[in-house]
């Protein structure tokens, strides 16, 4: 089977797994225990705790382990809910994913806004300090880059803006990671990652935080911020993996593989359109406006084939109604159920992208076939 679905999760890499096997039969004792085997796994745990704040260029006391960026957007919420005033607001793009939306009414109910975006869901940052001085706001949270259709957000400028006015912003950088250079990332008050999207393991993931944000209680670990026996062959593996893709960051051969997929598929499938396609996006993804039948037909069909590719977000797989995102990019409900998104990933070789392209077709004729038998047997 062709993965085309790394935005969902990647393939833990070679590295990672090699890293937390040696963790898991080496250092698997408890970090704050107070023997000196447990003491050496504590002195590792904060050098990988170094060594990922270099990569993301900011201090390390700032970084929590979590469970992942669901945790780490969560905790964002959580916190500043408790520590600002009851009336101030928070301000959101409008292509969020639903761990920030569904935190953010969670802990702020009505006083959650939505920044102007354009039609691809891109945060204008010139609304932003009119937006600022208008109102009290307690956070300003944009993400890095979208998870269905790649789009990049411009969130260095806009934390700019942010830090001039001293309002806290908090990047869900996500998609980000793993994919584009991240060692800018002082510019922002909060961030959340997670290791699964750039070949680190599930249930592991990066929240940078000020050090005062504590958001589960019961025990002092993580400094007191994040209660819980630290899952140290977790963070090796997820340090692994970051070290690796950061030490790759020419990725102009990777996105022109991509670009000739949508370009072969846009001369064979007459009608198809590529979401976000002249504007800076990841070079990982494609999301495809289809010019005909439902994106779950697409992705049946797909894997049939040999192709596994998907809808859109995982996250919200089994929701009834169209992403929030195509909505927010002017998508009707009924072109909402036509996108398919396909995401490589640095392994994807040029001969994939060009064997993805030829599934599409060979799967657009087979979708035409059924649907012109099920007419004759339907009259
Ligand atoms: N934010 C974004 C942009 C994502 O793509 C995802 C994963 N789909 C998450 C947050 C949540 O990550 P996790 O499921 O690893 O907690």
């Amino acid at each position: 089977m062709a993965y085309f679905d790394n935005n969902a999760t990647t393939r833990p890499c070679e590295v990672a797994l090699a890293a937390y096997s040696e963790a898991l039969s080496e250092d698997w004792r408890n970090p704050s225990a107070p023997s000196s085997s447990a003491t050496r796994v504590r002195v590792k745990l904060d050098l990988a705790r170094e060594k990922l704040a270099a990569c993301l260029g900011v201090y390390p006391d700032t970084i929590s382990f979590t469970s992942g960026a669901t945790e780490s957007n969560n905790a964002v919420f959580f916190h500043l809910a408790r520590s600002s005033s009851s009336q101030a607001r928070v301000l959101l793009s409008p292509v969020e994913h639903p761990s920030v939306r569904e935190a953010a009414s969670r802990y702020f109910f009505d006083r959650v806004d939505e920044l102007p975006a354009d039609d691809s869901g891109i945060v204008d940052p010139s609304t932003l300090a009119p937006a600022l001085d208008a109102t009290a706001v307690a956070l300003v949270s944009v993400m890095a880059a979208n998870n269905e259709t790649g789009v990049v957000q411009p969130w260095e400028k806009i934390a700019g803006i942010c830090r001039a006015h001293g309002v806290p912003f908090h990047c869900d950088a996500t998609q980000w990671v793993g994919k584009l250079p991240s060692s800018k990332f002082d510019a922002c008050d909060y961030l959340s990652a997670s290791a699964h999207k750039f070949g680190g393991l599930k249930g592991v993931g990066i929240l940078k935080a000020s050090t005062e944000v504590s958001f589960i209680v019961g025990g002092e670990q993580e400094s007191g911020r994040r209660a819980g026996t630290e899952n140290f062959p977790g963070v090796a593996a997820m340090l692994a993996a970051l070290e690796e893709v950061e030490s790759f960051v020419e990725t102009s051969i990777l996105e022109k593989a991509r670009d000739t997929f949508e370009q072969s598929l846009r001369s064979s499938i007459p009608g198809v359109e590529v979401l976000g396609e002249n504007i800076p996006r990841l070079w990982n993804v494609s999301a495809l406006l289809m010019p005909r039948f439902d994106n779950l037909r697409w992705v049946g069909k797909l894997e049939k084939i040999g192709h596994e590719v998907s809808t859109g977000s995982a996250c919200a797989t089994g929701k009834d109604g169209p992403s929030h995102v195509s909505a927010a990019m002017g998508l009707s409900p009924e072109q909402a159920r036509r996108v398919v998104r396909v995401s490589g990933s640095r392994e994807t070789t040029p001969a994939e992208w060009s064997g993805l392209a030829d599934a599409f077709r060979l799967a657009y004729a087979e979708l035409r076939a059924d649907s012109s038998s099920s007419e004759v047997v339907s009259i």
